[in-house]
């Protein structure tokens, strides 16, 4: 800067008797803040906002109003009370239940209650309390596990990425795996079965075609260096036509008759029956046992409805061996994790209470006749919020379980339909954002010129909380 210039801006500055800091500290209006946050984070803030009234002084804008103490204590509460925070909830309303980027099942009340405890007070996560021994940290959910699955043991680690990166590598390293070519599959979030496998340092065998395995292709595969059979659930995608596979009961007889283990990666899989429910049937774990499996990995906050974990059962022999891997140490859940986890595996010992307590079920099993109605009754407070610029419609949709399981059936589901009228200003890209922008933001689905809101996931107690809010819609905004 010349140095005319470097004079003008100080003569400015000083006309605009901007404070210090430490006066301002001093001052009354800020005490409040300084007891609220602390005296970091408030000054902080401050030296920010007198930069911000030093350049306004300087391009000759500054109001004398605004470096009254009083003035800065309010712009100083605005910047503290925002900045990044926790996790934020939102409405989905995007028709798929489990939804990986909102963060998969919801969870029971019950393991709400277990996790506040393991937060906040000493529990016995690592002790035999009766004997006062060192117990292990997932032997509580290893044992619930093996009472619902059939198991002989079972094992818990951080997700099911992490399951199946284990067992890989404790049975598999420097070693050969089978896997039809119709099941390697990538689940989104970067899991690709070929890539695992090359990182837990095992050599891939793909076997048979995209669309046809026979055990002929399985058996003339297998040889001295073959460390495992490994069958994977096509979690999201399905191949139809002209296919075949092996069935695990036959794939388990030749893993038998050569000594080499058979792992099944389920990926959702589900702890019970879920046509019980008339939901389509999923693969069960236990069904997978019976059939033989050595291993069995899944998620834990799929279909099961619980905390993120990978959950391994099977025999105990090969558990062990992966328990004392140090790879399992690196991968071990937190006390958090086992807590939810336990609550929620305990719900399922009581199976005929499970469609009220576990939000997941719950979500999949809703009438129809509960979301029509609802459809119903949300479509004018709606059409009351949207204004002219668009048309809204109560119609019968369909939504998915979500995060791979059963990719091709849909449930039907019942919501709202909202399109921009001709000519009428409205736009449905600006309306997707200005609902992702309400404090409570809404997510919908955006497909066929249409703005779908799905209302599976919208339960009656959120329905009040969510028509107030539509009142916040600025109708600028919209048109
Ligand atoms: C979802 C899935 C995984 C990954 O499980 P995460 O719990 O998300 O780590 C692995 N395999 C299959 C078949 C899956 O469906």
């Amino acid at each position: 800067m010349s140095p005319a210039k470097t004079l003008k801006r100080a003569a400015l500055l000083r006309a605009a008797a901007i404070p210090s800091v430490d006066r301002l500290l001093k001052s009354r209006p800020l005490a409040p803040l300084l007891e609220q946050h602390g005296h970091t984070r408030v000054t902080a803030a401050l030296r920010a906002r007198l930069t911000q009234l030093r350049t306004a002084a300087v391009a000759g804008r500054l109001e004398a109003a605004a470096v009254t103490a009083e003035a800065v204590a309010v712009a100083l509460i605005e910047r503290l009370d925002t900045g990044p925070t926790a996790l934020q909830p939102l409405f989905n309303l995007t028709g798929t239940v489990l939804h990986t980027n909102l963060g998969r099942a919801l969870l029971p009340e019950a393991a709400v209650r277990a996790v506040v405890t393991a937060l906040t007070s000493p529990v016995d996560l690592e002790l035999d309390v009766a004997s006062g021994k060192r117990g292990e940290r997932d032997a509580r959910a290893a044992r619930l596990l093996c009472e619902l699955t059939g198991a002989e043991a079972a094992t818990v680690v951080n997700n099911n990425a992490a399951a199946v990166m284990l067992v890989l590598s404790v049975l598999a390293a420097r070693r050969e795996v089978l896997v039809s070519r119709g099941e390697l599959i990538e689940i989104g979030g970067s899991f690709r079965l070929p890539d695992i496998m090359r990182r837990a340092g095992a050599r891939l065998t793909e076997v048979g075609t995209t669309n046809r395995t026979h055990l002929a292709d399985y058996s003339n595969a297998l040889g001295p260096r073959t460390a495992l059979l490994l069958k994977v659930h096509t979690s999201n995608y399905a191949i139809s036509g002209f296919t075949a596979s092996v069935p695990l009961a036959r794939l388990v007889a030749l893993g038998r008759a050569h000594e080499v283990p058979v792992a099944v990666d389920l990926g959702s899989g589900s702890l019970t029956d879920l046509t019980r429910w008339r939901l389509p049937a999923e693969p069960t774990v236990r069904e997978a046992l019976a059939a033989g499996a050595d291993l069995v990995t899944f998620s834990g906050d799929k279909l099961l409805g619980g905390p993120q974990a990978g959950l391994i059962v099977g025999r105990a022999d090969l558990i062990r061996r992966l328990r004392s891997d140090p790879l399992k140490r690196a991968l071990r859940v937190s006390k958090l994790t086992l807590a939810a986890l336990e609550a929620v595996l305990s719900l399922y010992r009581e199976p005929e209470l499970l469609a009220q307590r576990l939000p997941t079920l719950r979500l999949l099993v809703r009438p129809e006749d509960e979301m029509r109605a609802q459809a119903a009754r949300l479509r004018p407070c709606l059409e009351r919020a949207l204004g002219s610029g668009y048309a809204v419609a109560a119609v019968p949709l369909a939504s998915q379980i979500g995060s791979g399981a059963l990719p091709v059936e849909q449930l039907s589901s019942h919501g709202l339909a909202i399109r921009a009228v001709k000519g009428g200003g409205g736009s449905l890209t600006r309306l997707a954002a200005a609902l992702r922008a309400l404090p409570r933001p809404v997510l919908g689905r955006l497909a066929d010129k249409t703005l779908w809101l799905d209302l599976r996931c919208l339960e009656s107690a959120d329905e009040a909380a969510f028509a107030t809010q539509l009142e916040a819609l600025a109708p600028g905004a919209l048109a």
